[in-house]
This record gives C-alpha cells, structure tokens and sequence, in this order.
C-alpha cells in the first residue's frame, strides 16, 4: 500500500502543529501554470493531487464555491465509493480513492468496504464515506498538496496555437481571463470545453438519453419500524446480493439481517408502490426505494434518495433542457418525500434534511480519444499495454425513468469473465486531433455501453490523468507522444508508488 503521507503533506502537518489555529497561507495569485485541471468533482480532485505530486505547479479551475462535484455538492452518490473490490473478494481499486477512504475511516468518517452476507458474491461492494466530511477533507488535501484553487470561475473557452491548447478562458468576478498552461486536464464531466477546444465526441439524441436526476435525504426515520416490515415482507424487496442464490435463500438473508444498514440500499415496496399510484400520490418516473447514508461518526443511518426523481428527455448540454428538469425533479422530490411519508413504515416522521443543489447529470457526451473502449472489453476482460487503472464494473445497464429505474442489459449486460476485471487505457484520456489536453472523468472514450461515468472510474482516471500531464511537463512531451510504450512504463511506475493497481487480479 502506499504512504500517501507526501513530502508535502508532511511540511503541512508539520506548519500546522506549529501554529495549530492559524490561517492557510495565501496563494500567490499567477496566470500561468504547469498544469490546469477544469472542474473540481471526482476526477478534478483526484487529477489536481496527482499533478501537484508529479511536481508540477497546478491550478484547479471550479465553477462552484465547492469542491465535489456529483460526490458532495450535487450529491452524495447512493453508494460513495462502490465496485474497489471485484465480486471474488479481490480489491480491485486502489490509490487516491483507497487513500481517502482510509483517511475518512481513521477520522472516524467512513465504513470499511462492505462484504456482509446480504451482498456477498455480487460485485456491487460498497464502501461508504460521509459525503460532508469527505469534502472537508478534499479541501484540505488541495491545501497539503500545494494545489491552488480558483473557485467562482467558469471555463469558457480554451486557448489554442494551432492544434495545441496553451491555456484556457476564464469569467468570473475579475472579468474575462487567461490562463496559460503547458497541460490542460478537462474534467466537467460534461465535455464543454473540450467540445470548445474541437475535440470530436458522441451524444445520443435528447430521448435517448439517461434521465438525469435531483436527489435528497430524509432523517428522522424509525428505523426498527423500517427492518420489522422488511423482514416480515421479504417478497416485497428486491433482493441483491450473489444471483446464482435462490429467492427463498434471499428472503431468509433478509429475514436474518440485524443492521438496516447491511441493505446498503433497498428497492421494491410493490404493494405500497401500486396503491400509491392508485391514488396518484407516486409519479410514474421512478419506482419505491432508496440507499442508506451512514453517518459512521454518530451510528446512525439517513436515507438518500437518488432515484426517485427522474427527469427524461434532457440534454446535458441544453442550458433550457436543464433549467426545465431542475424544476420537474423538484415537483417529484416533493412527491416522493411525501410518498415515502405516507405509505412506508417508519417513514412517518421522517424530514427533508438536504436537496442536491442541482441537477446530477447521468449521461450526456463522450469525448472520443485515441482508444475508444468498447463494451466487448469489458466481457473479454481485456488487458492493455497502456493500463492505467483496473475496473470490474459491468458494461450494458441503463437507466430509465419508470419503475425499473435499472433496465439492465440494453446492449447486453456484460461483466468481466470469472467475475474479474479488465484494464482501463491510458489512451481513452488522450482526445483526437487536439494536443495538450486530457480528459479525465465520466466524460472519457467509451462506447455507451462502458460509459467510464461511476465515481471509481472517475477517480482512476482522474489520478492518472494528473500524474500523466506533469510527466508530460517534466519530459517536454505532448500528452499524445506519451503514449510511447517507454514513457507508459514510467507513467505505470508513478501510479503504482501512487498505490494503483495495475497488476494482480485477472
Ligand atoms: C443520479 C445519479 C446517481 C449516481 N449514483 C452513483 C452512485 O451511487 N455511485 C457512483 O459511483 N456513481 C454514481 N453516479 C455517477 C457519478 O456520481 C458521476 O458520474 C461522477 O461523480 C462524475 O464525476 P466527474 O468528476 O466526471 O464529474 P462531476 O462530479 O460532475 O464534476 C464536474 C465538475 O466540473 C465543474 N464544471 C463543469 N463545467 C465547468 C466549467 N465550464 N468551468 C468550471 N467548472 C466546471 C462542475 O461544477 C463540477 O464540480 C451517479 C450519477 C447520477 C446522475
């Protein structure tokens, strides 16, 4: 495992055991940077801490006053940090994620990755951490890692000498400026700037895509009223875990389950969902359920709801498409709530506690690079010299605004064989025809059917993304030219001291 105590951080540990309550020093304020990375979620965190690791000065550019995109600030995810291991056991995902997964566990904010009966022998391990105290913390590592911030600042636009990007636009209070750069890191999850910059990229038509949703948590849930239904009612949830088990195997785990939270997340309540619809107080964009938000540091449990307001029909690149579905999954949050409220035992006296502050956006372009992974890589397990990063995630499932919600298998569910992995390349960050840009996030090349979209992926290819642009700095290459096998190897050696997995599990 890697120290991911780094030079750096120790000098922050060390000025801050000095002067425990004084302030962060001020960042000089420069327009010109090694690196600058544009969007600070998952992958722009993950790509900032990597680049400043890599030795080069780097700025990260955030269009909101916070840092976490879908994780914290339009979030949190139903499951924080899910699929690090592969549904042999085998830990999968490793670095920046684990780093700050076991940060948050010895603070006393996270779970352990968990392998409890209920979800044992499927791939969906979930390994949660408090998504408010993960972005405390996400701000204190751009502190330790010398990462400058410039928040309150939208990217619109890219700079360019011929094919090559020398720097990006900025608006914000100051007015309209520039930055220089010798590598930019185009992590909105969106594409808009590498779209901007001319880079080619794949969106379906508007009705085609995922829906894209607004999510909520309630507190104030009788949780004991809760699991005493569900174990009396197991036909009325839908079982997880291994599928080679039978239903009445399924139903006695849930019979047996002592901690609510040992569900990690629950779907179903078809009576309830049925006679609700009756009476038309549930809409028809979603079906009954939610994931459970621990909140480790207190013991106790809230309950997020991340797919009970789906909007479809809405291009992620449609600034009318979007303002239309932050007002229609509103109108459904509300209806959902009170659903839950009426109809679901232990949810009498349940409260609103946070609504995403925007939209969470599922699906929307993929910008297409020099390898574009396809869905029969994922089925074939397939290895590639240029890995950076190993993924067990399945290919194929789609969301869809109806009581399905995971309508698994439009292009044919396909996971790795032997329950394994396959490698993600280093090739599907480097964008066609425009230079000294990545991209890194759920924006990468892919088909469909492997959108990279799910905050593991984002996160692997973020961190590599930020250590492959300062290698580039450091070598005087373009992010293309390190595609040579000679630099790979070396960008393989940064990222395993960095504590990825790039070997080991098949
Ligand atoms: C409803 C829903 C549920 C999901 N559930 C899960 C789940 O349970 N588990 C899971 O692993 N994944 C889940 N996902 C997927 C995952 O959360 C996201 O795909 C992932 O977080 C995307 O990370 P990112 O870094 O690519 O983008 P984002 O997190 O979207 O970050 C992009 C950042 O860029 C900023 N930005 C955008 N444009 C600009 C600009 N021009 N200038 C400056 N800043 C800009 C944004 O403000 C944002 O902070 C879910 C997604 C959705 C929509």
């Amino acid at each position: 495992m890697a120290d991911y105590y780094s030079e750096k951080r120790r000098e922050y540990d060390a000025r801050v055991a000095a002067d425990p309550m004084g302030p962060l020093p001020r960042p000089e304020r420069s327009y010109k940077y090694d690196v600058i990375v544009c969007g600070g979620g998952t992958s722009g965190i993950a790509a900032a801490v990597a680049a400043a690791r890599g030795g080069a000065k780097v700025l990260l550019i955030e269009r909101n006053g916070s840092i976490g995109g879908q994780m914290n600030v339009s979030g949190p995810p139903g499951f924080s940090y899910a699929y690090l291991y592969n549904a042999r056991g085998e830990r999968v995902i490793d670095g920046f994620i684990g780093e700050t997964h076991r940060r948050l566990m010895e603070m006393g904010h996270a779970r352990p990755s968990d392998l409890n009966e209920y979800r044992s022998g499927s791939d969906y391990v979930f390994s949660y951490v408090d998504p408010e105290w993960w972005g405390l913390l996400m701000f204190q590592i751009m502190a330790e890692e010398g990462v400058t911030l410039l928040l309150h600042s939208l990217v619109v636009d890219v700079i360019k000498n011929g094919d090559n990007v020398v720097g990006v636009v900025v608006e914000n209070a100051e007015g309209r400026v520039n930055f220089e750069a010798k590598v930019v890191i185009e992590c909105t999850g969106e594409g808009d700037i590498a779209v901007r910059a001319g880079c080619e990229y794949e969106l379906l038509p508007r009705d085609d895509c995922e829906p894209q949703s607004v999510c909520f948590t309630m507190d104030g849930v009788d949780w004991d009223e809760f699991l005493a239904y569900v174990k009396a009612h197991p036909d009325q949830i839908d079982p997880r875990g291994n599928p080679e088990r039978s239903k009445e195997e399924r139903y006695e785990i849930i019979r047996n389950i002592k901690d609510v939270g040992e569900f990690c997340e629950i779907m179903g309540f078809y009576n309830f969902l049925k006679i609700a619809k009756a009476n038309k107080e549930w809409h028809d964009f979603a079906g009954m359920g939610f994931f459970f938000a621990p909140r480790p540091d207190v013991g106790r449990y809230q309950a997020h709801f991340q797919h009970s307001a789906q909007v479809p029909g809405i291009w992620s690149c449609d600034p009318w498409d979007l303002s239309y579905a932050e007002q229609e999954a509103r109108r459904q949050c509300v209806i959902a709530a009170n659903g839950f409220k009426k109809y679901i035992p232990g949810f009498k006296n349940a409260y609103i506690t946070r609504v995403g502050v925007e939209l969470r956006l599922r699906e929307g372009r993929r910008i297409m690079g020099d390898y574009v992974l396809k869905r029969d890589d994922v089925a074939n397990g397939q290895r590639f010299y240029d890995c950076i990063g190993k993924n067990t995630f399945a290919a194929g499932a789609v969301h869809v605004a109806n009581a399905n919600t995971l309508a698994v298998g439009k292009y044919g569910y396909a996971s790795p064989p032997d329950k394994g992995s396959y490698d993600m390349p280093y090739r599907i960050m480097v964008p066609r025809k425009v230079e000294n840009l990545l991209i890194a996030g759920k924006h990468v090349s892919a088909e469909r059917a492997t959108y990279q979209r799910f905050l593991q992926e984002t996160m692997v290819t973020g961190q590599a993304a930020g250590a492959a642009a300062a290698l580039c700095v450091k070598l005087g290459v373009t992010p293309r030219q390190l595609e040579a096998e000679e630099y790979i190897k070396e960008l393989q050696n940064i990222l395993r001291s960095q504590g990825v997995i790039l070997e080991g599990v098949h």
